[in-house]
């Protein structure tokens, strides 16, 4: 039987884990020290733990991450990593991969995650779509690419700063999953860090987007990309013609109550698509009420993508008309786009 993995659990997980084992609740302590303070997995190096212990936890459990494969650097310093995961897949005999990006900006370093091989919606716009759907991840391999940052960063003597899940994956469709990894990044005896420097960004799954915004206080982004329900069914078919536009919108008002930040769009620009400045003024009426900022993003190209990076001139134009109406509009100038780690461009091999 395969063994579960011990970063799949939550604190209180753990705990109950060790009074099944017979042994004291302060073990479970103990070890995510050690996996999440130290970041040691290797369960024979946990040297405050008995022999005993040790034995029981390697015969039962595993704590593999995924395996760094290759890593390209970007003139900006954005490294794109290749993390192979411990599974093959069914159609192409091959191990599974997924993509992860470290961004460094001013002052602190962002690590872009997957959440899952491959993605589900066809997004018109989007690599990952190109791949199809593979599996979802567990949390242990979410939580791997933050450790391989962490790593990383210890070696630079730098810290990661913030965590967004905007990489291969639709994070509301692995929703336990998800929760898991959320629960283990913000809790005090895991990597404790605050949900504020954590964001989420959804397609538009509307099942999920209250839930996930009652449980965690992290950041959300919504990927509206359109404004009007009918564009957006033509770029984001799955997504859009499953969850209308206005379950999203009332979602999204609901979701901006409940935290003192605003709501997050993003609006991918696409040439003479979606950059047009009436679009821009429809995007204004279609957002009046809820508490908003958007992030507007150039679309990035890849090979045999049928769209277009809009004219820099159309992008200021569109940028303008928002903070005309008074919503902040901030324009994300890829990170690494030399390499193929920007927005929607990732789609690993295999
Ligand atoms: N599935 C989630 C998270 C991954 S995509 C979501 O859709 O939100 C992260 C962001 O990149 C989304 O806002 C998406 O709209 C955007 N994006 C996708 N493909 C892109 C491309 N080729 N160029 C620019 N942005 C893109």
């Amino acid at each position: 039987m395969k063994k579960d993995n011990l970063y799949n659990l939550t604190p209180d997980n753990l705990t109950a884990a060790m009074k099944i084992a017979g042994e004291h609740a302060y073990r479970a302590r103990q070890i995510s020290e050690w996996l999440y303070q130290k970041d040691v997995s290797d369960v024979g190096l946990m040297s405050n733990l008995p022999a005993a212990l040790r034995e029981k936890l390697l015969a039962g459990w595993s704590t593999d991450l995924p395996k760094a494969e290759e890593v390209k650097t970007g003139a900006d310093g954005t490294e794109k990593w290749v993390l192979r995961l411990a599974t093959n897949d069914r159609k192409t005999g091959k191990p599974h991969r997924i993509e992860c990006v470290l961004m460094p900006s001013v002052d602190r370093y962002t690590l872009c995650v997957s959440s899952q091989v491959g993605c589900s919606l066809d997004c018109t716009f989007c690599a990952t779509a190109t791949m199809g759907f593979r599996r979802n991840l567990d949390p242990s391999e979410i939580l791997g690419q933050v450790i391989h940052a962490r790593k990383l960063l210890a070696e630079k003597r730098s810290r990661l700063s913030n965590i967004v899940f905007m990489g291969m994956g639709e994070p509301l469709l692995n929703f336990d999953n998800l929760c898991t990894a959320l629960t283990n990044l913000t809790a005090k005896e895991a990597f404790g860090m605050s949900p504020t420097r954590i964001t989420v960004s959804t397609s538009g799954v509307v099942t999920g987007l209250k839930e996930l915004a009652e449980r965690f206080q992290v950041g959300i982004a919504i990927s509206l990309n359109a404004p009007t329900g009918a564009l957006r069914e033509e770029i984001m078919p799955k997504v859009a013609c499953k969850y209308d536009l206005d379950s999203l919108l009332k979602a999204a008002k609901i979701v901006g109550q409940t935290r003192r930040k605003p709501v997050t769009f993003e609006y991918v620009l696409l040439a003479g698509v979606t950059d047009r400045t009436d679009q821009a003024k429809d995007l204004v009426k279609l957002l009046s009420g809820i508490r908003s900022k958007v992030n507007l993003i150039p679309f990035n190209p890849f090979q045999g993508s049928k769209f277009r990076r809009p004219e820099p001139q159309n992008v200021l134009k569109f940028q303008k008309v928002l903070w005309d109406a008074s919503i902040p509009a901030y324009i994300r100038w890829s990170h690494g786009l030399d390499v193929s780690a920007a927005c929607g461009q990732l789609a690993a091999r295999g």
